[in-house]
């Protein structure tokens, strides 16, 4: 017979410490969002065995009165919530008054307090869900709670435990994310009594950064700031040039909570689209501050995942402000020349100055300076004069510009162009910076629906597998608005009917199939925006100089008199850059001329 059964409260704790209590980084977590609940201005964590042995904190918040310690550990207690009201203006860490209890029913808990204005403090122990008697204590105000043997009364959980290193990496995360969002907060971490992290309550976001992911990161990041009355995004992006393989080092909070929100972890990709290429990770520590009842943080056992009134609002915002700074940058790629691989200095008689870093094994050169930004590389004062005719530019579409000589340019490879700035030595990539060009000039000329095609007398027949071309027909409209024309001849076979102008003499068979190349290698049928600008971007590429094309003097002026004129000609449609800067400081440097 099956019948209905009320389970008791202890197992009801279990199962909810299930979802709460994953491993030892959760009880740091939880902890440490107490202690920032309390006001706390430093907290100590000690753990040992990777948080499995014992996870200790001490903090000097304001403490709890002796009369609540049992009802700390109580599931569903909390100073921080009222009525259910009280739900939609939650401005604390912590409100479901379910972490005590639950870390409580899976470890051997010691909790000690007092509060500032009392004499004396309490102190209580939870052992696998078994409260002990209050005893008073006498410690300094504030908070110690000692969490030992995690999970020792559910072996499968302890089970899944992994090894030390990945536990104490899962707690330094947790606790890293807490230094961030809290900069005022004074945070200690030791394992196994040797110190993993200190960070005075001095450093500021930046500097933070700095200690937890090194000069590298922190000397790359441009500040974000910006607040309408509905939502504030502020913090630090770093630049396109200090992209990652994984995305661990992106960081977003919500009201001073670290969320994992994909909508808008995709707002922040998109603004860095075009600027890193696919498949990598672009690195930010950004800060959303909206109104608390504009989200509800009670969707999600551990508060990491929330839920937005209006998330299109917010991923607009975080795309355009983000969107916005980098239009502003220079975001030209500068080569510390110091990591040029091939280049080992032998030690050389250095003049010696008091402030030559000499060591005993020899001369270690100084780590590059931090560089100093580039002005901002001013548009407007881009030549105005209309061209002169071309006489040879590489396309129909390259208005050759005279007013603008380049002096001291060379092409060397037949691939790169090298030429002198007012910052130092600049390095092109003649087909990178050709294919960024056209693809603004495409961009511009279809917003003002000015795109040039050239229709073919007689269509080109181009014979594709027959998914293929039904892949290619589906596209027909937007294919026809970037000027290439393509109709069903039947049997698998396409004809291609125009093209665009810019294409010169290079065939249109060959983009079409660039064209089906793209549209296969997608499951789903990308948006039209996407496509779009797919689109253009391979034909911009397909149209450019060719790494390989020996370029004329005229053709060579034009091209760099033009990287003025379009927008964003730091990277290629696909993200590679387009130029590297070798500072005259760095050469100089080098040379040992300074
Ligand atoms: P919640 O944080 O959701 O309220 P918890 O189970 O984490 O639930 O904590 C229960 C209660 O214990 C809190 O509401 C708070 O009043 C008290 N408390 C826990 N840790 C601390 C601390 N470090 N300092 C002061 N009070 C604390
Ligand atoms: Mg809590």
């Amino acid at each position: 017979m099956i019948r209905i059964q009320q389970l008791p409260p202890t197992v009801i704790t279990k199962i909810a410490a299930g979802e709460v209590i994953e491993r030892p980084a959760s009880v740091v977590k939880e902890l440490l969002e107490n202690s920032l609940d309390a006001g706390s201005q430093r907290i100590d964590i000690d753990v040992e065995q990777g948080g499995i042995e014992l996870i200790r904190l001490v903090d000097d918040g304001h403490g709890i009165h002796p009369e609540d310690l049992t009802l700390a550990f109580a599931s569903h207690a909390t100073s921080k919530l009222r009525t259910a009201d009280d739900l939609f203006r939650v401005s604390t860490m912590g409100f479901r008054g379910e972490a005590l209890a639950s870390i409580g029913s899976v470890a051997q808990v010691t909790l000690q307090s007092r509060q500032g204005s009392d004499p004396y403090g309490a102190e209580i122990s939870c052992h696998g869900g078994e409260l002990s008697p209050v005893k008073s204590w006498n410690g300094s105000p504030g908070t110690r709670i000692e969490v030992r043997h995690l999970f020792f009364n559910t072996p499968v959980r302890r089970k899944f435990l992994r090894s030390i290193p990945t536990e104490i990496g899962h707690i330094c995360e947790a606790v890293t994310r807490v230094a961030l969002a809290n900069p005022r907060v004074h945070l200690l971490l030791r394992h196994n009594g040797k110190l993993v992290y200190e960070v005075p309550a001095s450093a500021g976001l930046k500097e933070r950064i700095g200690l937890f992911f090194g000069a590298e990161v922190r000397d790359q990041l441009h500040i974000i700031e910006a607040g309408p009355a509905t939502a504030r995004l502020s913090g630090f992006i770093a630049d396109p040039a200090c992209e990652r393989g994984n995305n661990k080092l992106q960081y977003l909070f919500l009201n001073s909570r670290w969320i994992r929100d994909r909508s808008l972890g995709h707002a922040v990709q998109e603004a860095y689209r075009g600027l890193i290429m696919t498949g990598r990770y672009p690195v930010y520590f950004l800060f959303l501050d909206v109104p608390p009842d504009s989200v509800d943080v009670n969707v999600h056992p551990t508060k990491c995942e929330v839920r937005f009134r209006d998330s299109q609002a917010l991923y607009a915002l975080i795309l355009s402000v983000i969107r916005d700074k980098f239009r502003r940058l220079d975001l030209t790629p500068r080569i510390p020349v110091s990591t040029t691989p091939t280049f080992n200095p032998t030690p050389a008689p250095q003049p010696m100055s008091p402030m030559s870093p000499m060591t005993s094994s020899g001369f270690t050169p100084a780590p590059p300076p931090p560089l100093p930004p580039l002005p901002a590389f001013t548009r407007e004062a881009a030549p105005q004069q209309p061209a002169a005719a071309a006489p040879a530019a590489p396309a129909e579409d390259f208005p050759l510009l005279r007013s603008q000589p380049v002096n001291k340019v060379i092409q060397l490879h037949d691939a790169y162009l090298v030429l002198e700035t007012p910052e130092g030595m600049l390095v092109i990539d003649q087909h990178a910076l050709h294919e960024r060009i056209l693809f603004e000039q495409l961009k511009q000329r279809i917003r003002q629906g000015s795109l040039e095609t050239q229709r073919l007398l007689i269509p080109e027949p181009v014979d594709l597998r027959p998914e293929e071309a039904a892949r290619v027909l589906d596209q027909q409209t937007p294919l026809g608005e970037l000027g290439l024309g393509v109709e069903d001849f039947g049997g698998g076979t396409v004809l291609v009917t125009s093209y665009p102008a810019i294409l010169g003499d290079r065939s249109p068979t060959n983009l079409l199939r660039a064209v089906v190349e793209h549209l296969t290698s997608h499951d789903r049928a990308p948006t039209r925006e996407v496509l779009l600008n797919d689109l253009l971007s391979l034909m911009a590429c397909h149209a450019a100089v060719k790494a390989g094309d020996p370029l004329k003097p005229e053709e060579i002026d034009s091209l760099i008199a033009q990287r003025h004129l379009a927008q964003d000609t730091h990277h290629c449609p696909h993200g590679r850059p387009t130029a590297l800067l070798f500072s005259r400081h760095d050469l100089d440097r080098h040379f040992r001329r300074i």
